[in-house]
């Protein structure tokens, strides 16, 4: 399986910065899981390939770049963009963000093949089939209804968790999953913002370390995402002195491959 965190914002030289403020990953080149930058920095093959975006939740960070991505591609979409997502995020995103005041109701409108947008709902806890891929989708602890999800292509399996503060039934489900090759875990504020990481209902390198205590597949590989660019480096050396095995940085614009 193949994975790419899209880069969010470019440096001076106009090359992708290390700093995510979007969250968008890409998956065998052709499945989004949420598409904070999807319209902004997916290739041209993969914006040809894409018709699958599954969200986490709704916060703006993870659904900015999908208003964009649909209105880029409306003309030439020969079917509709299929977006997966639990109930209480569709009905956001009906009301707050495809509402004709912020953008077209894309859900109504067609082209001349037919509709450019379709919403495919799953409830949290679902297990279902996105090309060829199947996700599990689990219930995390964030400030609004937010899932992770074990993706599984048949011969591996990778973890996210989207954006969530400490929870039990992620590490529940994982510790049962036994092709698992990968996590991707948030980490958004460093230890001295643990307050603020608090109220907004996220991790901080402390509370991720007494998290993977929960977790008992030591051989998978860990991947932190979903950090605030403010304080990517003060986290990412705070995460480093926690000098955890096999515990890294998802560096943004990479092709992984598990
Ligand atoms: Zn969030």
């Amino acid at each position: 399986m193949k994975l790419q965190l899209l880069p969010s914002t470019f440096d001076e030289n106009g090359a992708a910065s290390a700093r995510q403020h979007l969250s968008c990953f890409v998956i065998d080149e052709c499945v989004a899981i949420d598409a904070g930058s999807l319209a902004m920095a997916a290739s041209a093959a993969q914006k040809k390939q894409i018709r699958d975006v599954v969200l986490t939740h709704a916060h703006l960070d993870h659904i900015a770049g999908l208003p964009l991505f649909i209105d880029d591609l409306f003309a030439t979409l020969d079917a509709p963009v299929r977006v997966h997502a639990v109930p209480h995020v569709i009905e956001t995103l009906e009301r707050d963000v495809f509402n004709w005041e912020i953008y077209p109701r894309f859900s109504e409108l067609e082209n001349a093949n037919g509709a450019v947008m379709k919403y495919q709902p799953f409830e949290i806890g679902q297990e279902f089939s996105v090309k060829h891929l199947r996700l599990k989708s689990i219930s995390v602890n964030h400030k609004v209804p937010s899932v992770g999800f074990v993706v599984s292509d048949g011969k591996t399996s990778v973890a996210l968790s989207g954006d969530t503060a400490k929870t039990d039934e992620f590490w529940k489900i994982l510790n049962q999953e036994t092709n698992l090759s990968a996590l991707l875990i948030e980490c958004a504020f460093p230890d001295e913002l643990e307050e603020l990481a608090e109220v907004s209902h996220h991790l901080t390198p402390q509370t991720l370390r007494r998290e993977l205590e929960k977790f008992n597949r030591k051989e998978c590989l860990i991947y932190v995402i979903n950090i605030k660019p403010m304080y990517r480096d003060e986290v990412v050396r705070q995460i480093e002195e926690l000098k955890i095995e096999n515990l890294q940085i998802l560096e943004v614009g990479q092709i992984y491959e598990w």
